[in-house]
């Protein structure tokens, strides 16, 4: 049973076509990368998968269930499918330890000590437990983006997409968090991941999906022949 199904799936933005025909499955512990052009549609793709943008037709399965032709609350599916962005997106007024413990403690009604005591945990599994009651601002890029992916984590998620999550660091910052990145993949954690980085695409990825105009081009298990064609 694959955890991510698109059947057909078109996706318009008014009459622009964003989304054409995708049949696309995604597997439990799979680690993708979509890779393609700017505006191909991978960032769209992603959003459909946790409701932040709905399909115009065709559907979208997740662990089997029709993401629109049933009740699924967009709660259990954000429960379920965690996402880093591009711009990190961390509540500013909050700190690096209540960035985290937010959403388990309201979502997930998890106790706060059980709460922290998890926060704690990813925040060192991610190099930043000792910044942990320092605010956003005062994080460098790769910084925020890595307390993003501990985030992300504390959720539990059955998967989490990364929507471009280097494109907006600083060269030198980049490592850190696709190490984080690959440490989490190791891990076992099914990831679908939008990225420029063919070296992390490389090493991890299970398989490439390339996008262009909105369609899936090419797909390919095969990852280190792909890019050496
Ligand atoms: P990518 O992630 O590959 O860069 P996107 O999925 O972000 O591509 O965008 C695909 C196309 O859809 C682009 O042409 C973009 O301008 C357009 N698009 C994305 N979001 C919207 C939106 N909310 N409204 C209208 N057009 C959009
Ligand atoms: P990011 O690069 O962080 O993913 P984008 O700049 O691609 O962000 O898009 C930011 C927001 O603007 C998204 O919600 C996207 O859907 C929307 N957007 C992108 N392209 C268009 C467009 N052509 N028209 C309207 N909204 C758009």
């Amino acid at each position: 049973m694959s955890m991510i199904e698109f059947q057909n799936v078109e996706k318009y933005y008014g009459k622009f076509h964003a989304l054409k025909n995708i049949n696309l499955n995604f597997e439990k512990g799979e680690v993708v990368v979509v890779i393609g052009p700017s505006g191909s549609g991978k960032s769209t793709m992603l959003r459909c998968i946790n409701g932040l943008e709905s399909i115009s037709s065709g559907h979208l399965l997740i662990n089997d269930q029709d993401l629109y032709s049933k009740n699924i609350k967009l709660t259990e599916i954000r429960k379920n499918i965690g996402m880093v962005f591009q711009h990190f997106n961390l509540y500013p007024n909050k700190t690096v330890l209540e960035n985290i413990t937010l959403a388990p403690i309201k979502v997930l009604k998890q106790n706060e000590q059980d709460a922290i005591a998890l926060a704690e945990r990813l925040l060192d599994r991610v190099g930043m437990l000792d910044k942990k009651d320092s605010y956003p601002s005062m994080l460098s890029g790769g910084q925020q983006q890595r307390v993003a992916i501990a985030r992300g984590l504390a959720m539990q998620p059955q998967m989490l997409l990364f929507d471009e999550p280097t494109s907006a660091l600083d060269p030198e910052m980049i490592g850190d968090v696709l190490n984080v990145m690959k440490k989490i993949a190791k891990d076992g954690m099914s990831m679908i991941v939008v990225t420029h980085e063919m070296g992390f695409a490389k090493e991890v990825a299970d398989r490439v999906v390339f996008m262009a105009d909105g369609e899936v081009v090419e797909e390919s298990r095969d990852v280190e022949n792909f890019f050496n064609n």
